[in-house]
């Protein structure tokens, strides 16, 4: 299955301006999660207009099963080219799964100073939390098999596929 998003973002961006007018957010950052998230928030951006800031999280160093990842990951510099104390951050990622990746994101967040809310927007949540996190914002919601992955590409046009896994 291949499915453009340019919909799926479309509707988020109609749900995330609808919460923060109820929850009387006013003038937030986006915080793109590297890679996925940082497109997906690009896109959001491109959405919403050039006047709300852009910046990318890379949060290798803070996963708690870094060293799953490797001795040797390729792990890019985060880059916010602003000040998120006491900012309203809409944190961005394309997949919310276990939880890990936004317990790190967070992490990493509150090293670069205390904001004043967080709002968690992701492309897709699928089933498997092992932490107590949820998205404020969802474009999909989807169930899929044991054998099957989210794939997304990107970033312009950003696409999603839905592939099965190769057995082992
Ligand atoms: P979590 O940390 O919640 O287990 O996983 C979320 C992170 O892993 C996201 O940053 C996302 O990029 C990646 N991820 C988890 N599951 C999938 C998936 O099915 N497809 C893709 N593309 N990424 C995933
Ligand atoms: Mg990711």
């Amino acid at each position: 299955m291949k499915k453009p998003v340019s919909e799926t973002l479309d509707g988020m961006v109609a749900d995330l301006k609808t919460y923060l007018q109820t929850h009387k957010i006013d003038d937030p950052v986006l915080l793109g999660i590297h890679t996925g998230g940082a497109w997906v928030a690009q896109a959001l951006q491109a959405r919403l207009g050039d006047d709300i800031s852009l910046g990318q999280l890379d949060i290798s160093f803070y996963r708690d099963d870094f060293s799953r990842i490797g001795m040797h990951p390729q792990v890019r510099p985060s880059n916010i080219p602003f000040s998120i104390e006491n900012r309203h951050v809409l944190l961005v990622d394309d997949v919310l799964y276990t939880g890990r990746t936004i317990r790190a994101a967070m992490n990493e967040i509150f090293d670069y100073g205390r904001p004043a809310s967080i709002t968690l927007v992701v492309l897709v949540e699928r089933d498997g939390r092992e932490l107590p996190i949820e998205a404020q914002v969802v474009g999909a919601h989807l169930q899929l098999a044991a054998d099957e992955q989210i794939k997304l590409r990107g970033p312009d046009p950003l696409h999603l596929d839905i592939v099965s896994l190769e057995p082992e």
